[in-house]
């Protein structure tokens, strides 16, 4: 069977626009198009496979794992999910966990949660959630309504109610928006489809307090910035306060589905046999995956290689700009980083990541002012050098182009 980009056209729905090429195979940080090309992928799967393509060493897990066993569904518990589970336990602190298959889905998870410990706690009317603008938490009707893009969630007919979206890092207006009918305060710790935009230290404080004050619950949405991609195991780590529920997701499994959420006893608790349930969350091949993922990301090597990388990138990057001066700062944490557009440039992301495509260098956006660049937490100096060297021809073509 002859497949190519136009196949896609022909039996997918629209709703994606992928770029010209079919990939075949990828290893480490390079994809292999079915023509032949190479390129250089500061992509990874959009933030999941933390330790690049096909590792070896996550094959011989998988390979692993289905001599014995794939699937079994929850209505059975299997040594795999309860392994990942105690990890998550022990690397977190928080007491209880529970696996769905996406980022949206533990979101979706974690806000349920949120409604009903307040509903078994204080009453139906308790159920206001507070987000922010600009915020993203998936693709299901409720996740996507509390994230902050109207435009994702117009057009679907009646929305989940009860949803505030207030500008992010504005105390003034959480203080405003907060109050007894609060249930729950979903963020992201850096805003990642957004414009990798950090939550501010003071903000945070002033969140989580009034959370306190007002019996809502804390959700940090780690979906993007978790398993070791900021830096740290996960972000929070690297902030003032401690959120009562944490979702996680991407990175987890290293390129399977997977999705945690992680929360207290108190909170867990309210989800007794009846309230939720996933057929394939916990999924065994995943979980055994994702045990392996937490062990390997979580060593104090692992991280300061991520650290390194991140400034070395950045360094490179304003080196480069020093040439070209296209770009306004470069923000983020660890691999999770935003090279934001000069206003000269504005509403130009795509355009500038057309131009590393045609270098065959594979770069994500966030918005139209911020090239994204998420690359294998494991990605090597000499790798970012030769994206460096592909980076720099295509801000020369940029600028040329632009001018
Ligand atoms: C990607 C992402 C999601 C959605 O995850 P899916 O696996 O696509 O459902 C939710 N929140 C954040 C912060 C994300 O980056």
């Amino acid at each position: 069977m002859k497949i190519t980009r136009n196949t896609f056209n022909e039996v997918m729905f629209p709703c994606y626009n992928p770029m010209n090429m079919v990939i075949k195979k990828a290893h480490g940080s390079y994809i292999y198009d079915n023509e032949g090309n190479k390129y250089l992928d500061l992509t990874s799967g959009i933030a999941v496979n933390c330790l690049g393509h096909t590792p070896s060493d996550v094959q011989k897990v998988i390979k692993k794992t289905v001599k014995n066993l794939i699937h079994v569904s929850n209505i059975f518990c299997n040594e795999y999910t309860l392994t990942l589970a105690k990890k998550l336990v022990e690397k977190t602190g928080y007491q209880k966990v529970f696996f769905v298959n996406s980022g949206a889905e533990a979101n979706e998870t974690a806000l349920k949660l949120a409604r009903r410990v307040a509903f078994d706690n204080y009453g139906a009317d308790k159920n206001e959630i507070i987000s922010f603008v600009n915020s993203f938490h998936g693709r299901t009707f409720f996740s996507v309504t509390v994230g902050g893009q109207e435009s994702y969630s117009d057009g679907f007919g009646p929305k989940p109610a009860a949803i505030t979206h207030i500008p992010f890092n504005d105390v003034d207006a959480f203080k405003k928006a907060i109050s007894d009918k609060t249930c729950g305060v979903i963020l992201e710790p850096i805003q990642g489809e957004g414009g990798i935009l950090k939550a501010d230290d003071e903000f945070l404080k002033t969140v989580r307090e009034l959370c306190t004050k007002f019996n809502a619950a804390l959700i940090f949405d780690e979906v993007q910035t978790g398993v070791a991609r900021s830096g740290t195991l996960y972000a929070y780590e690297q902030t003032p306060v401690k959120p009562d529920i944490l979702t996680s997701a991407k990175g987890l499994a290293a390129g399977l589905p997977i999705g945690a959420v992680m929360t207290t006893d108190e909170f867990a608790k309210h989800f007794v046999p009846g309230t939720h349930g996933s057929t394939f969350g916990g999924n065994a091949l995943a979980c055994s995956v994702g045990s392996y993922v937490i062990d390997v990301v979580s060593k104090s090597e692992f991280l300061e290689n991520v650290k390194k990388m991140s400034s070395y990138i950045t360094d490179n990057v304003m080196k480069l700009n020093e040439k070209y001066n296209v770009f306004k700062t470069v923000r983020g944490e660890g691999l999770l980083l935003g090279l934001v557009l000069n206003d000269k440039y504005s509403g130009k992301s795509g355009v500038l990541q057309k131009k590393c495509f045609e270098q065959k260098l594979l770069t994500l956006v966030a918005h139209g002012d911020v090239l994204r660049l998420a690359p294998a937490l494991n990605i090597k100096k000499k790798t970012v050098d030769e994206a460096m060297k592909l980076l720099d021809k295509a801000l020369a073509a940029f600028v040329s182009e632009n001018a």
